[in-house]
């Protein structure tokens, strides 16, 4: 009841409040709605291992359709929902969400795949993120190796100390760690030895604008050459083109998600994808 005369008194103008607080008010309530009225849903994009023409997992891409705004770009909105506690409970509802997909994937006797799950800098600093997950695993009853948890470099230098820990934690579950963009921070070598993440995933910036220069090819073959020397695996984020495809083949990089195969999809297209591949077709 407190929370609902909260939430409504968003609504008012408050001279007190700087617009950006009163903005981020605005958008805390209009998230909050979005919650409950189930204006949130997940997109699933594959990630292809080019040798064994295999789907390796799915990227769990969050989407917010508001009935009068339309579609809203995670880009706009999380970096918002990020300066309020609700990220924490978005964060909470794609982790349960993807978990339970993945489940029933493998319940319609598909080929077990990891699930790619996107964390903010927030709930990595959460001291409690590894219990979360936990809960998360049992409730849905998802084999831990099969949840990937993919967070950027922002996210582990806020507050490294409890980054660490929750990174060490998570580790002990079993779950995946994916360093996300990487290449665009400030990883040092120590740093990715580290934190020993179990996969890189190439900023789409290096692939973009790809046209195998050697100067683009060299950067890529040092980033495969990390990668292998720490025994990561590697993906390449962003890949459009069956011309960047052959370039990355040529240099023998495995792992590639992008446009070329799939752009994120709807659960039901997801679905027939996964059905698809598991036949042969890719
Ligand atoms: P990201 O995790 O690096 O996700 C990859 C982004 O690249 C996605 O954008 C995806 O749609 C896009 N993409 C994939 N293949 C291609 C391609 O071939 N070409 C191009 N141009 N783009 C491609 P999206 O879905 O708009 O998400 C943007 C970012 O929002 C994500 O970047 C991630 O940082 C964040 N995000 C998305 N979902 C979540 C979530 O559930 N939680 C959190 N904390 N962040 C999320
Ligand atoms: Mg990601
Ligand atoms: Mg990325
Ligand atoms: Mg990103």
């Amino acid at each position: 009841r407190t929370k609902e005369q909260g939430r409504n008194h968003y609504q008012f103008y408050n001279p007190n409040l700087s617009s950006e607080a009163a903005l981020l008010l605005r958008l805390e309530s209009l998230l909050h709605q979005g919650l409950e009225k189930k204006q949130f849903f997940l997109h699933y994009q594959p990630q292809i291992n080019l040798k064994t023409k295999k789907v390796v997992g799915m990227e769990a891409l969050l989407r917010w359709e508001h009935p009068s705004l339309g579609i809203i770009n995670p880009q706009k909105f999380i970096p918002l929902a990020e300066k309020t506690d609700l990220i924490l409970h978005l964060g909470k509802w794609v982790l349960q969400t993807a978990c339970e997909q993945n489940i029933s994937w493998q319940k319609d006797g598909l080929p077990p795949i990891s699930i790619g799950v996107n964390l903010s800098a927030r709930e990595v600093q959460q001291p409690n993120l590894a219990e979360v997950v936990a809960r998360v695993l049992n409730d849905t009853g998802l084999d831990p190796q099969w949840l990937e948890l993919e967070l950027t470099e922002m996210s582990l230098r806020q507050h490294l100390t409890q980054a660490r820990k929750s990174l060490r934690d998570l580790k002990n579950l079993g779950v995946r760690i994916a360093l996300d963009d990487f290449g665009t921070g400030f990883s040092s070598l120590g740093y990715l030895q580290q934190f020993s993440f179990r996969t890189l995933k190439l900023h789409q910036a290096f692939i973009r604008d790809l046209r195998g220069t050697s100067e683009e090819l060299g950067i890529i073959s040092a980033a495969l050459a990390i990668s292998k020397g720490f025994n990561m695996r590697i993906v390449a984020e962003g890949v459009e083109t069956e011309e960047q495809l052959k370039i990355l083949s040529n240099l023998n990089c495995e792992e590639i998600q992008g446009y070329c195969f799939s752009r994120p999809l709807p659960v039901k297209e997801a679905t027939v994808f996964l059905q698809n591949a598991a036949r042969g077709s890719l």
